[in-house]
């Protein structure tokens, strides 16, 4: 039962470090930036570990308005 085809899956693709989250290296692969869309196991555990990595700046972003 080995049918599975790499072609459908996405990638985590990390903004921060513009490249994709579990290191692969590829000129056809499928990457996104929405961790919805993701389908790469080992992304997908990466953003799991890293909540930021899929967060929305704006959110982490609440420093602006918060003076210490
Ligand atoms: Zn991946």
């Amino acid at each position: 039962m080995e049918s599975l085809t790499p072609v459908s899956l996405v990638h985590f693709y990390d903004v921060r470090s513009r490249r994709i989250a579990c290191g692969v290296r590829g000129a056809d692969l499928r990457s996104s930036k929405h961790p919805r869309q993701v389908t790469c196991e080992p992304c997908v555990a990466l953003i799991g570990e890293r909540p930021q990595l899929g967060a929305v700046p704006d959110e982490a972003g609440s420093a602006a308005g918060a003076a210490p």
